[in-house]
């Protein structure tokens, strides 16, 4: 497990830390909350007292651009981190903030939008497909 993340930094041409390393970890631990740098630095701060918030920041960062993680934005909400590079819907409360991967409940899973590479000779980098409203738990809470 540990060998195989070493794998994928190094891949990925990132000098493999033992920050960067318990940075990806906390990801994929935190990965269904769609975590934030905040969200990221709280978890990590537990375990590694000497862990900055510009540390988990500056990796994030660097995992961005290496294209290791994918970095979500929506509204009145912090930008926010998913380990799954690979571009799918999302749904977004908006009462509470929480994200989720809609997965399986989406009614059409393999939507064509979401492979699209190139429009008209512009190369796409990233597509954000989010369902919005209100979830379960807040609409039970009115
Ligand atoms: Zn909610
Ligand atoms: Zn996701």
């Amino acid at each position: 497990m540990i060998q195989q993340k070493v794998q994928l930094l190094k891949e990925k041409g990132i000098v493999v830390t033992i920050q960067r390393m318990a940075v990806l970890d906390a990801l994929e631990e935190m990965a269904e909350l769609h975590p934030t740098v905040e969200d990221l630095y709280r978890s990590l701060k537990g375990r590694y007292p000497t862990f900055s918030l510009a540390t988990v920041y500056n990796t994030l960062e660097i995992f961005h651009k290496m294209g290791l993680v994918q970095e979500l934005s929506f509204p009145k909400r912090e930008r926010c981190y998913d380990p799954n590079t690979e571009p799918h819907p999302h749904f977004f409360c908006r009462v509470c903030g929480r994200v989720w991967d809609v997965g399986k409940t989406c009614p059409i899973p393999e939507c064509p939008v979401l492979k699209i590479k190139n429009l008209g000779g512009k190369k796409v980098e990233g597509i954000q497909i989010y369902f919005y409203g209100v979830c379960q738990e807040c609409r039970n809470s009115k």
